[in-house]
């Protein structure tokens, strides 16, 4: 760590002790993290950012610090002057970077008292979530969370290098806002001098980006914070940060390109090498062949159009699916333990992801299926079919009969529920050439597949659900990482696409006047992208769960148990603000 001023309560960091300081006077200060008495004398593993060093407190050359240390307790504050000295062979940690030192106290200073902490802080077990997050400050203290944001801090720093030397502006954007259209709910805020109207916190900088690039900034960035108010699911939280970035006078091929050098940067800040240019890949295939717009691809199980080997079969429900415009797809697993349990358990899966069945199939030496509707089937249909698949005796056959959707859907979902847990290397690659638009059956209309303000390609005299997006997604072992666009940058263009969503001019222009009114005043074609920064630390951390990489996250109900947030109000600061609550708080979060 950088260099260190020496004051009262120390001038070397603890974790930076080597053998050339040996003899050396040192003042070093931080947290008792562990103590151990031995035969007279007492060790203690001192603790700052840095790392650990090992203090020793000699009953004899020094009594009155030895006679104190005997009161210290894990998590006390001290600061500590001593010698440093060279361990006894036998004695040497090489586990620990500072494993050949040791400090022998001369005196020491107990600047604050810790009370037993709730949990250990001295190992990475696991703890209750909702008692790690109450006492955050103190999980937060813990070897492996502190790594994370080390490394939290590595990948932001790659990333501004990496763009601030390829010319872009880290600009703010406001959080104070109008609602902005990602398709989630939005957080609002009341104002309080304007009663009745309402702050909506941003969803993503989107507009305000392109305002950007219609002022002349050419290149901008942001480590940006964005809110969305939706039902917390694993990867999701209320507040989450986006690396957003855009730039003008650009195509895909130049977004693409710069961010598959960017990306190489900020994966390396975290140790993964990655080889560019990177895979580009069409919407329609990585549905076809993984049955999801973000695949892990590293799990292999690749889907396969059964169709052709099915072609006036006479087995009722390939016939039927291929007959009413639906198909017939599946995939092969690795052969393994499937006891008829499983292939229940699958079928029922299945079923509940919207699938009439599942169709599944041992293969038999010589070819044969081991399957509920062999019977059904002609000796050539199963050989063509397991030959679409690539499938050897012992394989496993999944296939679902249904609409090109619901099968896409159903068979991704079993390829993850059938993957391996530990999965080798990483994969990164990008999907293109998105549909612009689904059809939404619920609302029975258009929902834009990325957001309103991507370009379209295509005839727009044609069906919408003909078009596609200039959209782009980036993915990572079967996360999206990033996602983005190249802009429409003309409001003829941004109107017929509010038309196609069904959204009236009077009502685009009261909601996006603003930026309607901005395109008319000449705006460069454009495009950007932002990155999902939580996500991607907590793919190199190897975590799990972007809570463990934020510093202060929520729980799922959207939660702090830290400081009790969300929290009631007083009567008083509603009234400023002239709101009346109709709901009765609930308990206190906490
Ligand atoms: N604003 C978009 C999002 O948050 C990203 C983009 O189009 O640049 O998904």
């Amino acid at each position: 760590m950088r260099s260190l001023r020496a004051n009262e309560y120390r001038d070397t960091w603890a974790g930076e002790a080597r053998k050339d300081g040996v003899g050396q006077e040192l003042r070093v200060a931080g947290w008792v993290h562990r103590r151990r008495d031995h035969g007279g004398l007492i060790f203690i593993d001192l603790r700052d950012r840095t790392g650990l060093l090992q203090l020793v407190f000699h009953p004899t050359t020094a009594p009155e610090a030895h006679e104190q240390a005997h009161r210290l307790r894990s998590e006390d504050v001290i600061s500590v002057h001593g010698t440093l000295v060279a361990r006894d062979d036998a004695t040497v940690n090489p586990d620990l970077p500072t494993g050949e030192v040791e400090v022998q106290v001369a005196e020491f200073e107990l600047l604050s008292d810790a009370e037993t902490p709730p949990f250990q802080i001295d190992e990475d077990g696991p703890v209750d979530e909702t008692l790690r997050l109450k006492h955050r400050y103190l999980d937060l203290r813990r070897e492996g969370m502190r790594g994370n944001f080390e490394l939290r801090h590595e990948v932001i720093t790659a990333i501004r290098d990496h763009l601030n030397a390829e010319g872009f502006l880290e600009m703010e954007t406001p959080i104070l806002t109008r609602s902005t259209p990602e398709g989630a709910r939005d957080f609002l805020v009341p104002s309080r001098m304007n009663p009745g109207n309402f702050y909506a916190l941003p969803q993503s900088p989107q507009l305000f980006k392109q305002l950007f690039m219609i002022a002349g900034f050419e290149r901008y960035y942001q480590i940006a914070r964005c809110f969305r108010d939706e039902d917390l699911r694993a990867e999701r939280q209320p507040e989450f940060t986006q690396l957003d970035m855009e730039m003008s006078f650009v195509t895909e091929e130049d977004v693409i390109e710069l961010c598959d050098r960017l990306t190489q940067s900020f994966l390396a800040a975290g140790g993964v090498e990655i080889t560019l240019p990177l895979e580009r890949v069409p919407y329609d295939e990585v549905m076809l062949k993984y049955g999801s717009d973000r695949p892990d691809r590293r799990i292999g199980m690749e889907i396969a159009d059964l169709g052709p080997a099915f072609e006036g079969t006479e087995f009722k429900v390939f016939a039927g699916a291929l007959g009413g415009g639906g198909v017939v797809r599946g995939f092969k697993a690795p052969p393994g333990e499937y006891p008829r349990k499983r292939f229940d358990e699958l079928t029922e899966k299945a079923q509940s992801l919207g699938a009439k069945g599942l169709v599944w199939a041992v293969l038999e030496e010589g070819g044969a299926w081991r399957s509920p509707i062999a019977k059904f089937l002609t000796p050539e249909e199963m050989a063509d079919a397991a030959g679409l698949l690539g499938a050897a005796e012992g394989d496993v056959i999944l296939a679902v009969a249904d609409d090109a959707k619901v099968a896409a859907r159903v068979l991704g979902d079993l390829r993850l529920a059938l993957a391996p847990e530990d999965v080798e290397g990483h994969d990164v690659f990008w999907v293109e050439d998105f549909p612009m638009f689904e059809w939404s059956e619920d609302e029975q209309r258009f929902d834009a597949m990325h957001h309103p303000f991507s370009a379209p390609r295509g005839d727009l005299d044609a069906d919408p659900g003909t078009w596609r997006s200039r959209n782009y997604d980036i993915v990572m072992d079967g996360l999206e990482i990033g996602g983005g666009s190249i802009r429409i940058n003309t409001p003829e263009v941004q109107q017929r696409v509010f038309d196609a969503l069904g959204l009236p001019p009077a009502e685009a222009q009261e909601r996006f006047g603003f930026l309607l009114d901005a395109l008319k005043y000449g705006a460069p074609p454009h495009g950007g992208i932002a990155f999902g920064l939580d996500r991607i630390v907590a793919l190199l951390a190897g975590r799990d769960s972007i809570r463990d990489v934020i510093a202060f996250p929520k729980t799922s109900t959207g939660a702090d148990p830290l400081t009790g947030a969300p929290a009631p109000v007083d009567e008083k600061q509603l009234r400023d603000l002239g709101l009346r609550s109709a709901a009765r708080p609930g308990p206190d979060v906490r």
